[in-house]
């Protein structure tokens, strides 16, 4: 990616990372935070970058840039994902690095926050130099990840397969095999049950929560959803068999729509044969700009960040905006959408199912006994409904909106036991 990318972001007010941080200002402000201790979670703890050179299969080598961001490790290892794209960036990272800290403290899981990346194509790489891309890197991150320091997951454009990968480079360095160093894991790999499903399930769960507080039944509840890839299309079954009609759907093309409501399991089985939902016979095209912007009562951006801006955010007309992307909305948009009294449930709790099932795995993996399904999934609901809950009555107490609130709580989490253990020394 070009440099100065990131500065027309941060002219645009996309800046992932400004973006973050002007919540977290926010948030610090109304805590009264302790000035020494605004510095230390202003910044992450440190930062990687690392050159990672790889045999490609035309015999050529190819040098690839991949970060590792470790931001923060009160409350436990580090925690998060490792995405791969050309758009990847130091920035970026560092974001949701920061967000993953953010994260884990509102669902009250005892990890801290980090985020990796490597900038590639993976669309325009083989297997075999994904695989070899793969185990460089980590061999390089060797020293600084682990199950006590940091365990990475799978992200945008990385999988099971991956963490396999990983998994076995680390294993091979320890002389021994260590499957808690990362999650989402295959299932037959000492993955955990559910993972898979959980950040779309985690979904469900707080647009349950949500839609009970406004009295709404899910057979009235029209939802909209913006991509349909793992968290996008996992939420729109679940919730389609939980009884919500589902209005739109999505992908990086384009969208379908049908006021009736979608069926889901045909969509989604269109989408596996086609790879697009362009051409799906039974509903109306309709362009993803003009989909955020559709009336219902629970949008759910699930595809990527910044897509709703202050250009937008005055033509959103749901209810309940059910955040399933990390950052989808600048924070120029949240007080357009505070002052439309959307009911926001912020990233950090709405798609947090999926690191609360990381948790899950790891704990699994650290005990050697792999727990049920129906057990994990029964967890799942324990952990995020009360979160939910935790979050709402911050909100209400505080006076402030579900996002600064879940901010708050987090920061006053993180805060706490960064004092209990102590940075004077
Ligand atoms: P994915 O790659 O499986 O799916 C992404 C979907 O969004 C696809 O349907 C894709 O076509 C669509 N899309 C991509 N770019 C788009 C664009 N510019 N406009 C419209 N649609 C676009 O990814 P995912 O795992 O579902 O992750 C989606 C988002 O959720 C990301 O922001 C990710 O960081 C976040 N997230 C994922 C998880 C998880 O467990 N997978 C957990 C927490 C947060």
């Amino acid at each position: 990616m070009p440099a100065y990318v990131d500065d027309i972001r941060v002219i645009r007010g996309e800046n992932p990372f400004e973006s973050m941080m002007s919540r977290f200002d926010h948030a610090a402000k109304l805590l009264d935070l302790n000035p020494d201790l605004y510095r230390v979670l202003r910044v992450p703890n440190r930062e990687f970058t690392v050159y990672i050179p790889v045999f490609m299969d035309n015999g050529s080598i190819e040098v690839f840039t991949g970060y590792r961001v470790q931001h923060n490790f009160a409350r436990g290892p580090a925690k998060g994902g490792i995405l791969y794209g050309p758009d990847v960036s130091l920035d970026e990272i560092r974001a949701l690095a920061a967000w993953m800290t953010w994260k884990c403290a509102v669902l009250n899981i005892p990890f801290g926050g980090a985020k990796g990346g490597i900038i590639c194509d993976p669309n325009q790489m083989s297997n075999l130099e994904l695989e070899r891309l793969t185990r460089r890197y980590t061999a390089e991150l060797i020293d600084v990840i682990g199950p006590e320091r940091d365990v990475p997951a799978p992200d945008m454009n990385t999988n099971e397969q991956t963490m396999a990968w990983i998994m076995d480079t680390y294993s091979m360095h320890a002389r021994h095999t260590v499957t808690a160093v990362v999650t989402g894991k295959p299932v037959d790999l000492s993955g955990s049950r559910g993972r898979r499903e959980a950040t779309g399930r985690g979904m469900l769960i707080v647009v349950n929560e949500a839609i009970r507080k406004f009295g709404l039944q899910p057979a009235a509840t029209r939802v909209v959803i913006q991509g349909s890839g793992n968290v996008g299309g996992t939420a729109a079954l679940l919730m389609h068999q939980a009884g919500y009609r589902i209005t739109a759907i999505s992908d990086i093309h384009g969208g379908i729509y049908d006021e009736r409501g979608l069926d889901i399991p045909e969509v989604l089985d269109y989408l596996a044969t086609h790879k697009t939902l362009e051409k799906y016979p039974n509903a109306a095209p309709i362009s993803n700009h003009e989909l955020l912007e559709l009336e219902c009562e629970v949008l759910i951006p699930a595809a990527t960040e910044n897509q709703i801006t202050s250009q937008n955010a005055s033509r959103i007309k749901c209810r309940i905006l059910a955040e399933g992307a990390n950052g989808p909305t600048t924070a120029a948009a949240d007080d357009i959408l505070e002052q439309r009294g959307v009911f926001v449930i912020p990233d950090i709790l709405a798609n947090a199912g999926g690191v609360t099932c990381s948790y899950f795995e790891w704990v699994q993996d650290r005990m050697g006994y792999f727990w049920k399904e129906s057990l994990v999934n029964e967890r799942l609901q324990d952990v995020m409904e009360a979160s939910f809950q935790d979050v709402v009555k911050y909100a209400e107490t505080h006076k402030v909106n579900n996002r600064i609130a879940a901010y708050m709580l987090a920061i006053d989490r993180v805060a706490y036991v960064t004092q209990l253990r102590g940075i004077y020394a």
